[in-house]
């Protein structure tokens, strides 16, 4: 059977080599290979001997997913919709900045989290995408952007993608094990060599999972936060009915002993009259007292049948100044890549439904009764 090297980090490669008979040092040279040079022809490999060159072309192919369609913005931004198969699609979006490039990652074929303000929550649950799926966004965006650039290899040492954020569509935490072993190679100094302080997982709240997160892979952690209390937080991420504000600011804590900055981010999309008022803003401090945190205040973009607005820029900019006044770093988001719906929330992409939510909706059946 054909393996996809993609599939693997750096010890999972060296066994694939030892069950070949080869020694071990040859994934590091593969890794380099395949993620800091971006070759997928084992030929460009010149520093491997070719009867080497010549088993792995026989039974290993090292295949990124396909591009459906790749859209760059006025402003720069680039948004790849990737197919993963069976007419899915999850979307990548890379955003250039003066001192940095950020590549947002999916990790799931839509999401079974259902917030109600989220484009892919809207859309329901396929499935997990894989290791190569995911490692395969970086791999394709940096494919991408060195042709952009004019080159077919980049120079060592030279990289335009110097922050990921597992922000896109899904869970990352849901999808635990892929997310991890991705990651893991983003921060192999053979492969692309980040900084855990540049590696990002954004979760919604999956407690027991973060604790794991802590131990196996500590990247940086930001929390889609949205309600100052469970009651609204439980109507708007649902997840937060298992896993209550104070267990996650809990988590938030125990998270930090290990995280590779000291902070966590809290990310809070405004909505206009649903959790923006400044009594929001005050019982946001209070949730937040015992977590050392900074806050990213992003607008909401609203999309067909939302149901919501975005709150007004007065109103945003006087929740923003209650946390600033107490002491917190808050940036408000800035919309990029409008003209190419790349925005936060908007990320569409497109999921054949298995949960079927939509058809939920539409007959009024309540999400988790078995159809
Ligand atoms: S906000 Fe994140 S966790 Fe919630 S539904 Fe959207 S993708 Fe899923």
């Amino acid at each position: 059977m054909t393996v996809n090297l993609l599939n693997f980090d750096q010890p999972a490669l060296a066994s694939y080599f030892q069950e070949l008979g080869e020694k071990p040092f040859r994934a590091k040279q593969l890794m380099r290979w395949m993620h800091h040079f971006g070759a997928s022809d084992f030929e460009q490999m010149t520093d491997i001997a070719k009867t080497l060159r010549e088993k792995l072309a026989q039974q290993a192919v090292i295949q990124p997913p396909a591009v459906h369609v790749e859209q760059v913005s006025d402003d720069g931004t680039r948004k790849w919709l990737v197919d993963v198969g069976n007419q899915n699609g999850v979307e990548t979006v890379f955003i250039p900045e003066a001192d940095r490039g950020t590549l947002c990652i999916s990790s799931q074929v839509g999401c079974a989290l259902e917030c109600t303000f989220c484009s892919t929550g809207r859309q329901g649950f396929n499935r997990n995408l894989s290791v190569a799926e995911i490692i395969g966004q970086l791999w394709v965006a940096n494919h991408s952007l060195r042709q952009a650039d004019g080159y077919d290899m980049l120079p060592a040492g030279e990289r335009i993608i110097s922050n990921v954020v597992m922000m896109g569509m899904g869970e990352p935490l849901a999808n635990y094990d892929n997310v991890v072993t991705a990651m893991r190679i983003m921060l192999d100094d053979s492969a692309y060599g980040l900084s855990r302080r540049r590696v990002t997982l954004s979760t919604s709240g999956l407690v027991p999972a973060m604790d794991r997160l802590k131990e196996d892979c500590p990247v940086a952690l930001a929390v889609s936060l949205h309600a100052p209390n469970d009651n609204l937080r439980d109507e708007i991420v649902p997840i937060n009915k298992k896993y209550p504000l104070a267990e996650l600011m809990a988590a938030c804590q125990r998270y930090l002993v290990k995280a590779p900055r000291d902070f966590v981010t809290f990310e809070y999309v405004m909505l206009d009259g649903i959790n923006d008022t400044l009594q929001h803003a005050k019982q946001l401090l209070d949730v937040v007292k015992d977590v050392p945190c900074k806050f990213n205040l992003i607008p909401f973009n609203p999309f067909p049948d939302s149901g919501y607005d975005t709150s007004r820029s007065d109103n945003i900019r006087r929740f923003r100044n209650v946390l600033m006044q107490a002491g917190y770093v808050v940036t408000t988001r800035k919309t990029r890549g409008e003209d190419i719906d790349a925005a936060c929330g908007q990320l569409a992409g497109k999921v054949q439904d298995k949960t079927r939510r939509s058809e939920r909706r539409a007959r009024k059946i309540p999400i988790g009764v078995a159809l």
